[in-house]
């Protein structure tokens, strides 16, 4: 079925558009648009534009040869009001202090949306970690632990695994703030292995989340799910995952792709066989399927559901137009510029935000700090269904604003989210 092309000539693509644009900007233009659908305090709207504080640590790097090499690390934590900062670590060589701080506030929405008790929260080094020894990266997580010290802590702000670091990673983390506090703090990152406090199911729940919202907005379209083909750009946690769920569900998996290039199958992939870029980097693009296709040309290909679970603004203004699948799903954190978002809107092509769709990491992040605290571990089986409570809780939430405010799914999470950390600031005497 293929949807309209955009009439918007209107569209500026000169000032804000491309593969740059930074996630603050575009954090700040959503949230400018979504408040206008909200009866909440202009100055609150002002003040949630900006983060409350950013912390900039350099942070030394003694690498394998011996030479040292000095590193920039950032923690951005944007609100909290409804509890500690929350957000993941990434470690990803265009790390700056603009995209955490937008990343941040991507948190405090996504914290918002789930009605999870945390705020916004980012952070990272401006590092290549494929350039990294195991080692240079420990020394690095532990240095960087050291820096950011002061500033988290599970009651203040709790970090986790995002791209380029991993529950390894959480480990290194947690146990050198737990040598300098002096008591093993397992609750000051989420994301950990399991057998020194993470939780059962956390790596999965992101891609997990992005398959219940798919499968609820196909319900919701009241199209089959057998019925359904489905593309997924980026084969890493997100993406494997959300593939592998929707698989075993009844879609179509039809494309997945990596850094290198995408497979695709019009019979279906089976995404069990295929490895992840994480668990054997390469696989993908070397998998023998029917027709190897470039990551461009997976985006357009006419499918579905589109997810993009790879990295930010790959849909922008540049191909919005030719997108053309009947509904996005966002895996990534960002991967939809403001442009291409009302292109989509013109043509009628639903966008699930990542807000909502890969809001599941964070969620089972909430019941891993739970468990820390209590110091009480959960089985696989409790965290899956307490995971789809949560999703369907929030998705049956935003599906009322879009139903009720004829929004778009953006829109919507937003509405939901803001009234409630409007609410919580409001309630808390705050402002003025
Ligand atoms: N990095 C993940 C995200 O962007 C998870 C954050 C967390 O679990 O705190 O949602």
């Amino acid at each position: 079925m293929s949807k309209p092309k955009s009439t918007a000539e209107d569209v500026d693509t000169t000032e804000n558009e491309e593969a740059t644009e930074s996630a603050l900007t575009t954090a700040r233009r959503q949230l400018n648009r979504a408040a206008t659908h909200v009866d909440v305090d202009d100055g609150v709207v002002e003040r949630l534009k900006h983060p409350t504080k950013v912390q900039r640590v350099s942070v030394p790097l003694k690498r394998d040869d011996g030479e040292l090499e000095v590193l920039t690390g950032f923690r951005a934590q944007h609100d909290d009001v409804r509890g500690p900062y929350k957000g993941g670590l990434r470690y990803h060589p265009e790390v700056n202090a603009d995209e955490c701080i937008g990343l941040s506030m991507w948190m405090t929405w996504k914290c918002a949306v789930m009605d999870i008790p945390f705020g916004g929260g980012k952070g990272g080094v401006a590092v290549d970690p494929k350039q990294l020894s195991t080692g240079e990266k420990e020394r690095l997580t532990r240095r960087f632990a050291e820096e950011l010290r002061d500033v988290v802590g599970p009651k203040q702000d709790v970090p986790a695994p995002d791209m380029g670091t991993d529950a390894q990673t959480m480990a290194w983390f947690m146990d050198a703030y737990s040598m300098q506090q002096g008591e093993t703090t397992p609750g000051v990152v989420t994301g950990k292995p399991p057998v020194i406090g993470g939780s059962y199911g956390r790596e999965e729940a992101p891609g997990r989340s992005v398959a219940i919202v798919t499968r609820e907005a196909i319900d919701y379209y009241d199209w089959e799910i057998e019925n359904t083909t489905v593309a997924v750009q980026g084969y890493g946690s997100v993406g494997a995952n959300a593939a592998r769920a929707l698989d075993e569900w009844g879609a179509d998996v039809v494309a997945v792709s990596d850094v290198d290039g995408a497979i695709y199958d019009p019979d279906g992939l089976d995404t069990k066989d295929v490895m992840g870029h994480d668990e054997r980097p390469g696989m993908v693009s070397g998998y023998d399927a029917p027709r190897k296709l470039g990551n461009e040309e997976l985006l357009e290909l006419d499918v579905d559901v589109l997810i993009p679970a790879a990295v930010g603004n790959v849909l922008t203004a540049d191909n919005a137009d030719d997108v053309q699948a009947n509904l996005v799903v966002e895996g990534a954190n960002g991967p939809t510029t403001f442009a291409a978002d009302t292109i989509f809107e013109e043509r009628g092509i639903p966008v699930l935000p990542d807000i909502l769709a890969n809001a599941g990491g964070v969620t089972v992040s909430y019941f891993e700090w739970l468990q820390d605290i209590n110091r009480r571990q959960w089985t696989l089986d409790r965290v899956h269904e307490e995971l789809e409570d949560e999703m369907l809780k929030a998705w049956n939430a935003v599906r009322k604003e879009v139903e009720e405010r004829d929004v778009t799914w953006r829109d919507a999470a937003y509405v939901v989210a803001l009234n409630r950390v409007a609410t919580a600031k409001a309630t808390r005497g705050l402002w003025p």
